[in-house]
């Protein structure tokens, strides 16, 4: 049995061919009944050609017969009543060249069968434009469309090829916990794991007792791998996650997700210069894959979602991002002061439309900005020699703002400890991560890409529910 995409890519040599897949479209024309199958190995769909002779009729076309029982004044071609878009099919007959535009191959088909209906009247995945909001309330179906399914597609290439990435770089894979005790990351809200029965203790009032919960201490659910990805960092040198990730994140935004998946390489030896360059790196080796290899999906995506975005790939995978410290940035900021809603001053959390400006308006391109104050940035980041910046790296691009966040690590266990406590944390709580400082301490670097963002940088796609099969966000845990 073949894929589509497959049999997309042979020769029109009149061999016999099986098609699979989902019927997308149905024209019937008066001599002729053209079924478009797609099974989501590609974005094409196959076109199956059907002749449909009147007993008597002559042929005209002066072509051979399609399929050997189609002689004139043989069997007529019926489509069943039944064939329609959405249903599963089972097509034979003959791969041939085809004479429509865009398609090198089409079925000449003798024979079909359809495996599963789906009637037109309940079926809601109907040959239209649908829209996205509607789509997510049937995030079931929705792979079956054209964009759901680039989506997967460009989804699947590129996670594979981060792990491509890493591995051929000397990067290992390690999974991080996702039930966590580390309550103070300081990354965004967590969910708390708990065993408790909460209805229980709310009749009886008495506030939780947590030795009692199924760990015998509070638990959450990570925002982050990277604390523990230090310590294999510190035994591996160089060492990657990629996993589920979750915030409880109560703004409603375009490009923030409930439950999203990290790619967080962590590296020993690694000043913010190398990491830098390795984030430069990486966005553009992965901006090349997608471009060579889901090439049909993309031009899917430039004609239908965002007009330009092949162009702009093509050209951010060959130039090189643009640097500026948190303090240059903020020259650019306030000089423009009047554009902003939220009026950027020095110690600014930098908003959204804040990065968008500086790397859609003053760079227009990708935009690593770095030495942020540390009152913004986690405890966990390199002190500057000025007391008052740390090493951190955001990576800004067009449309999204940050798509990587990332710092050199406080190595020193001075440092870290006086960081920690001067943020009211205590240091006992984080002990094993001191101790990474305590013992055979180094200089250690790394960053963290949102997936999701990845693949709407990718694709265009405005909106990041989109670009994960089951979007969980506030209020929305559907399937
Ligand atoms: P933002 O300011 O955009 O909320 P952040 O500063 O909270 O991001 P980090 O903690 O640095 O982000 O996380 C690293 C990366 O993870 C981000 O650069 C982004 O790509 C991604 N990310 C963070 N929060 C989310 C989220 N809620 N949904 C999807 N991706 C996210
Ligand atoms: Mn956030």
């Amino acid at each position: 049995m073949m894929l589509i995409k497959e049999i997309l890519a042979l020769p029109a040599d009149s061999r016999e061919i099986r098609v699979y897949g989902w019927v997308r479209t149905k024209r019937e024309m008066k001599n002729l009944v053209f079924v478009e199958v797609n099974d989501g190995s590609c974005i094409d769909s196959i076109q199956c050609t059907f002749e449909r002779r009147e007993t008597g009729e002559e042929d005209r076309s002066g072509k051979q017969p399609r399929g050997e029982n189609s002689s004139a004044g043989a069997d007529v071609f019926v489509p069943p009543e039944n064939l329609s878009t959405g249903a599963s099919v089972e097509i034979w007959g003959r791969l041939v060249p085809s004479p429509a535009r865009g398609q090198a191959v089409e079925v000449a088909a003798r024979g079909l069968r359809v495996i599963g209906e789906a009637p037109p009247e309940t079926y809601p995945l109907q040959k239209k434009r649908h829209s996205p909001e509607f789509l997510r309330e049937i995030a079931h179906l929705r792979a079956r469309t054209n964009t759901s399914g680039a989506v997967a597609r460009v989804r699947s290439r590129l996670a594979f090829a981060i792990h491509e990435f890493f591995q051929s770089r000397g990067f290992q894979y390690i999974h991080t916990p996702i039930i966590t005790a580390n309550d103070a990351e300081g990354a965004g809200a967590m969910f708390q794991v708990t065993t408790l029965d909460l209805e229980a203790l709310a009749r009886s009032g008495a506030p939780p007792d947590y030795s009692r919960d199924f760990f015998g201490k509070k638990t959450f659910l990570t925002v982050s791998g990277q604390l523990e990805a230090e310590t294999y960092a510190a035994a591996l040198s160089r060492v990657y996650t990629f996993g589920p990730t979750f915030r409880a994140e109560k703004s409603n935004t375009t490009r923030h997700l409930a439950e999203f998946w990290m790619i967080e390489p962590e590296a020993a030896f690694f000043h913010l210069e190398d990491n830098m360059a390795l984030a430069e790196d990486f966005l553009k080796t992965l901006f090349s894959t997608a471009l060579r290899d889901n090439a049909a999906d993309l031009a899917f995506f430039d004609s239908h979602i965002e007009q330009g975005i092949i162009d702009n790939l093509q050209s951010l995978s060959v130039s090189r991002f643009a640097y500026m410290t948190y303090t240059e940035a903020m020259e650019e900021l306030r000089k423009n002061a009047d554009r902003f809603e939220f009026k950027p001053y020095w110690g600014c959390d930098l908003q959204s439309e804040h990065e968008r400006f500086l790397t859609e308006t003053v760079i227009r391109g990708p935009l690593i900005v770095t030495d942020y104050p540390k009152e913004i940035k986690a405890f966990y980041m390199k002190m500057n020699d000025d007391g008052k910046t740390v090493r951190a790296m955001d990576v800004l691009v067009p449309r999204l703002g940050e798509i990587i966040g990332g710092s050199e690590r406080e190595e020193n266990p001075e440092g870290l400890e006086q960081r920690i406590i001067g943020l009211g944390m205590s240091p006992a709580d984080y002990s094993w991560y001191l101790d990474l400082r305590r013992y055979g301490t180094v200089p250690h670097s790394g960053f963290g890409l949102g997936f999701e963002r990845l693949i709407q940088y990718v694709t265009g796609m405005a909106n990041i529910r989109d670009v994960i099969p089951y979007p969980r966000a506030v209020g929305q845990a559907e399937f």
